[in-house]
C-alpha cells in the first residue's frame, strides 16, 4: 500500500471546496503517520476506544472526526479533543455533546446524520424526524455546538442510479434546511456523503466532504 501514492491520486482529483475525511479506523498508528507526512490533517474515526488509543500518540494538530455511532455515555471521553461529531443522530446525542462542550469549555462542530439509504446503516434521522427536531427550536440555546451541515450514507450496492438519488435527495435536503434554518449562517455549510466506492458520485451530487478509508489505507482487517 502506497498511502502517499493514494492520498494524492485522490486529492489531485477532488474539486476545490471538497475536503478530505482520512478514515483511518481499523488502521494502525503507523499508516497514520505516513498520511499525516503527505500532509493529511483530518482523520476519521468510528469507535471511541480505537479512537482514545490513538490521539494521544499521534500529532496534536490532527482534526479528530467522529463519523461512527456516538454512544451519549461515551461523548465525554472525546468532547476534550474532537474536531467534529459527523454523525449526530438523536437530539438526545446534541443535547450530551453540548453539555460535554461546555464542561470543557469548548463549541463542537457537528453534522446532522440523515438515513438516506435503502439498505446498510439502521442510524440517523429521517427527513421528518429531523424537520421536527430543527422546527422545535430548543436546539437555538445551545451554546456549545454549532451545526455545520448534513452527512449520510448511500446503499452499498452496485445500483449507481439508485445511490446517485439518495445523494441528489440529501443534497435537497440541505438547501431545504439551509433556507428554513440557517440562511444567516455561515457555519451551516457541509453536506458529507461519499466514500471509497460512490464517491465520485456524492462529487457530482454536490458533496463538500468525502470521508475515504479503503482507497487511501487499503482493506480494513476486522
Ligand atoms: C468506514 C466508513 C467510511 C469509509 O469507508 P471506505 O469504504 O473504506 O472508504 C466512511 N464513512 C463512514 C461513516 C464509515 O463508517
Amino acid at each position: 500500500m502506497d498511502i502517499q501514492a493514494n492520498l494524492k491520486g485522490i486529492l489531485d482529483e477532488l474539486p476545490a471546496g471538497v475536503s478530505l475525511v482520512a478514515v483511518s479506523k481499523f488502521h494502525p498508528r503507523e499508516a497514520i503517520e505516513e498520511a499525516y507526512r503527505a500532509g493529511q490533517r483530518v482523520f476519521g474515526e468510528s469507535r471511541v476506544q480505537e479512537l482514545l488509543g490513538k490521539q494521544p500518540l499521534l500529532p496534536a494538530d490532527i482534526q479528530w472526526h467522529f463519523i461512527g455511532h456516538l454512544q451519549t455515555n461515551k461523548v465525554k471521553y472525546v468532547a476534550p479533543f474532537i474536531a467534529m461529531v459527523d454523525a449526530v443522530d438523536s437530539w438526545k446525542l446534541l443535547e450530551e455533546i453540548d453539555r460535554q462542550g461546555a464542561r470543557c469549555g469548548r463549541i463542537i462542530s457537528c453534522l446532522l446524520e440523515l438515513h438516506i439509504a435503502q439498505e446498510g446503516s439502521k442510524y440517523g434521522f429521517s427527513f421528518d424526524e429531523c424537520r421536527e427536531m430543527l422546527g422545535n427550536g430548543a436546539w437555538r440555546n445551545l451554546r456549545n455546538v454549532t451545526i455545520c451541515g448534513v452527512m449520510g450514507m448511500g446503499t452499498n450496492t452496485d445500483d449507481m442510479r439508485q445511490v446517485a438519488q439518495e445523494f441528489a435527495s440529501l443534497h435537497d435536503f440541505f438547501t431545504e434546511l439551509k433556507q428554513d434554518y440557517f440562511a444567516g449562517d455561515s457555519n451551516f455549510k457541509e453536506i458529507s456523503m461519499g466514500m471509497t466506492h460512490d464517491y465520485p458520485l456524492a462529487v457530482e451530487a454536490g458533496s463538500t466532504m468525502v470521508r475515504i478509508g479503503t482507497k487511501i489505507f487499503g482493506e480494513r482487517i476486522y
